[in-house]
């Protein structure tokens, strides 16, 4: 349908849209925008097909793993930005925010009663993996699920990529076919049926009452029973911020992409994780824009296949070059080898060399152990560990290079590898705004040799790669960082 890739679209039961409904219902549960998003743009065209008017679903549970203030209010604000351009525009959009586990169930029944079908976002974890799973057996409509994950469609890998370099390859392969087929802009211009649905009592009430609760999301905030310790933080869950954050990282931070990304104190990368993991900003625009600043004259037939290697496929600028690996290869490496592996967040999945090596080093004598809690709070003998974990805790984020050296370290402070697997997992899904995301996994996993190759073999870490706070401290600059969230005294070990 339209020019909808076929690997992006998984039909997960034996129905067809059906012409007896009332609606087509798109319900966003990951891809949170109303721009350049493939699902919404393929519920667009079957409401076309069938001469429907697009029902827009959009909730807010409380009861997902690591609730808490800080996600629930990122995704209000979100919320209240699509409320304002449906009303502006007259979409029909219902938004659901619950106060009471559960109550959004009985609303989505009497919406799949009148439906066509439900096409909502294909999504390789998390709960979102496993309510789509769960529909696809329940359902009595055509229920379909569309990839606007990233550029390369998920279902064009065959299995999971055991490295980035096989998936770069792919992605060489395929990029001018997947760039030159991008989602539309406005894929709601295209509407063609804009006739009002007439909402049932129910519908209406919980309207109202999500509405209210999306206007003053402190108060409603407050009175849920979720994790108060996890506080809100500065930036803003909008689409709005998000492309404020695109511009500036263009216009000041690019063109030092590639020498300064791993410094935390130059703060240089784009920091668009956040808005990128709740869907407000699509990878499409984010590498369309960045392509825009490459060096005068250079278009798309500049490109060189390169056999799978990192640096010079893009041929421009090489900051661009470096930028688009990290977002388009390593980024969506974690969500095509989740999409093929179920198994994805358990420690079996780990490669056979990394299990075997950390079987080998699993009763090695450790120097410190930290209980989960130690960690949270920062309580450990490593100043500059505590520094990265501070951030993490209070501000949602943490830089690339100390995430993977934080992830490291804990590997040194636990019983044994299973438990540091558990305690990061919790950390990050806990703390991280960009959290909950198959990048949390790409990212914890590689520390445990996923995606990665046999090193020199150490105690502890067998054959994994091994990281060190000294030379981290030797190797970057790291004043800045520590006056901010930690103590000089790491920068004398
Ligand atoms: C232990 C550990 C845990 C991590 N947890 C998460 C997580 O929960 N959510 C998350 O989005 N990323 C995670 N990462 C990957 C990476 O650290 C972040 O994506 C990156 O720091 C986000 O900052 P940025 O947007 O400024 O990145 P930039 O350097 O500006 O990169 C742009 C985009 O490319 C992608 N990207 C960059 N580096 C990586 C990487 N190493 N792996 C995968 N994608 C990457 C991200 O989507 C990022 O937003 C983790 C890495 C490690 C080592």
């Amino acid at each position: 349908m339209q020019n909808i890739n076929s690997h992006r679209v998984f039909k997960r039961n034996e129905y067809d849209p059906s012409p007896d409904g009332d609606y087509v219902v798109y319900w966003t549960q990951t891809s949170h925008r109303l721009q350049y998003n493939y699902a919404l743009e393929y519920a667009v065209a079957w409401a076309n097909k069938l001469d429907k008017p697009l029902l827009i679903y959009e909730e807010l549970s409380c009861d997902y793993h690591w609730v808490s203030d800080r996600i629930h209010t990122f995704y209000l604000e979100g919320m209240a930005e699509h409320v304002e351009r449906a009303e502006q525009k007259g979409f029909n959009l219902l938004p659901v925010v619950e106060d009471e586990a559960g109550q959004s169930r009985a609303i989505l029944n009497d919406i799949f009663d009148n439906a066509c079908c439900l096409i909502t976002d294909e999504y390789p974890v998390y709960f979102i993996r496993d309510r789509n799973n769960n529909l696809a057996e329940e359902l009595n409509i055509a229920f379909i699920t569309v990839d606007s994950n990233g550029l390369i469609p998920l279902g064009l890998t065959e299995k999971a990529p055991y490295n980035a370099y096989f998936f770069r390859k792919i992605m060489q392969k395929h990029f001018v076919e997947c760039f030159t087929s991008p989602p539309k802009q406005h894929p709601l211009e295209d509407l063609e049926n804009q006739s009002a649905i007439k909402w049932t009592k129910e519908q209406q009430q919980i309207r109202a009452k999500s509405l209210e609760r999306i206007a003053h999301p402190e108060e409603f905030i407050a009175t849920l029973d979720i994790d108060h310790e996890v506080s809100p933080i500065d930036i803003k869950g909008t689409r709005q911020a998000a492309l404020g954050q695109l511009g500036s990282f263009i216009q000041y931070n690019l063109k030092h992409y590639d020498d300064k990304r791993n410094d935390p104190d130059a703060d240089a990368t784009s920091g668009m994780s956040p808005w990128l993991h709740f869907g407000k900003i699509s990878e499409y625009e984010i590498v369309k824009a960045v392509l825009e600043h490459q060096p005068k004259n250079w278009d798309l037939d500049n490109i060189t296949f390169n056999g799978g290697s990192t640096g010079g496929f893009f041929n421009g600028d090489p900051n661009v070059d470096s930028f688009l690996d990290e977002v388009i290869t390593w980024r969506e490496v974690g969500f095509h080898f989740a999409h093929h592996e179920p198994a994805y967040d358990q420690y079996e999945s780990l490669p056979d060399w990394a299990l075997e090596t950390l079987e080998a080093h699993k009763h090695d004598e450790r120097e410190y152990i930290y209980e989960l809690e130690e960690l949270a709070h920062s309580q450990t003998h490593d100043e500059l560990w505590n520094a990265a974990q501070t951030q993490l805790r209070e501000e949602g984020i943490m830089h690339n290079y100390l995430r993977m050296l934080w992830g490291k370290k804990v590997m040194q402070w636990t019983p044994d590898p299973e438990i540091a697997l558990a305690y990061l997992i919790e950390l990050n899904n806990k703390y991280a705004i960009d959290g909950r995301d198959p990048n949390s996994y790409s990212g914890i996993f590689w520390c445990f040799g996923r995606f990665d190759r046999a090193w020199q073999e150490r105690p502890i870490f067998g054959k994994t790669r091994y990281m060190t706070s000294q030379s981290a401290c030797r190797k970057l600059k790291l004043d800045n960082y520590l006056k901010t969230y930690g103590s000089q005294k790491a920068l004398d070990i």
